[in-house]
């Protein structure tokens, strides 16, 4: 049986996934894609939002567009976001080695997140090209776990709750961050976070957008300024799993178990990388005491 939300409709996941060249299978290059959680009246006007993000993309048109609508059948699961900082760094070099003292902070092997990074910038496909979803690593021993290497795992059915938009989108105006891309991925590392990853490392496959984020239960979302080059067209994800942990109830989680965000756990205002570092060590030095 189709259960209610607390705004009295049945939820709906729609997914929109686009591609050039083709569909996805068939060989085409990833252009975009976005995931809602909704009530049925909101359905329609969600689908013909998706639709036109995936013909303005700043990679170019789409010649693939598939939206996908389904109702959802069990009860959502209510979290509450990731608490969120800005790190301001000059430059890729800064700004990934902040990344690396958070992941390491998070039970991340130093080898393993040298790994994702490179494997970030490289183009983390089958060919070095990017994927529609993330991929998985053995924190450990920096494994790849995803099953479909090509595609990875795709988080859907999460949402802000429909009774938390209003406070969600003041908080991050507030601290100015203004527009669907901060909130959208912010949502989805609440839920990897809930899932059971130690920690997620990500920066966009936009061109132009060069702020990246780490995220972790351990410290929250963590945005890093210059995390990537600017008019790099690669990018992507990874979900780094506990050593030695099965893929397959994570990815169950990922996909399968509808989440809604409850609210925001705060949004803190940018610290200079320089001091987040010194910061870092100081709690370490603290924890260790
Ligand atoms: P974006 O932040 O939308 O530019 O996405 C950057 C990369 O993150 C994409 O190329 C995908 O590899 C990955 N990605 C985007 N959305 C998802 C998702 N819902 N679940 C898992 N990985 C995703």
């Amino acid at each position: 049986m189709a259960r209610e939300n607390g705004d009295g409709g049945t939820l709906f996941s729609v997914r929109m996934r686009a591609a050039r060249g083709g569909p996805h299978e068939a060989g085409g290059r990833h252009v975009s894609g976005a995931e809602r959680l909704l009530p049925e009246r909101e359905v329609a006007a969600a689908v013909r939002s998706l639709v036109r993000r995936a013909q303005e993309h700043p990679l170019g048109a789409p010649d693939f567009i598939q939206v996908t609508v389904e109702r959802v059948e069990t009860e959502p699961v209510r979290i509450p976001g990731l608490p969120v900082t800005t790190v301001a760094a000059s430059a890729p070099g800064e700004a990934r080695r902040v990344a690396a003292v958070l992941l390491a902070s998070a039970g991340v092997a130093p080898a393993t997140a040298a790994r994702a990074i490179e494997a970030l910038a490289g183009g983390p496909g089958p060919g070095g090209g990017t994927m529609r979803g993330a991929m998985l690593m053995d924190a450990a021993t920096g494994a790849r776990l995803e099953p479909d290497p090509a595609r990875g795992v795709r988080v859907t059915r999460v949402d802000v709750a429909p009774e938390a938009r209003r406070e969600v989108t003041r908080s991050l105006s507030r601290g100015r961050l203004i527009g669907t891309r901060v909130r959208e991925a912010l949502v989805l590392a609440s839920k990897v976070a809930w899932a059971g990853a130690l920690a997620e490392l990500c920066w966009s496959d936009d061109p132009d957008y060069t702020t990246g984020y780490v995220a972790s239960p351990a410290f929250g979302y963590v945005r890093l300024t210059h995390l990537k080059p600017r008019g790099t067209p690669l990018g992507g994800r990874v979900f780094f799993l506990p050593p030695g942990a099965d893929p397959a109830p994570f990815v169950h989680r990922l996909e399968a178990v509808p989440v809604l965000l409850t609210g925001l756990g705060g949004v803190r205002p940018p610290v200079e990388a320089s001091d987040f570092l010194k910061e870092i060590a100081r709690d370490a030095a603290v924890s260790r005491a």
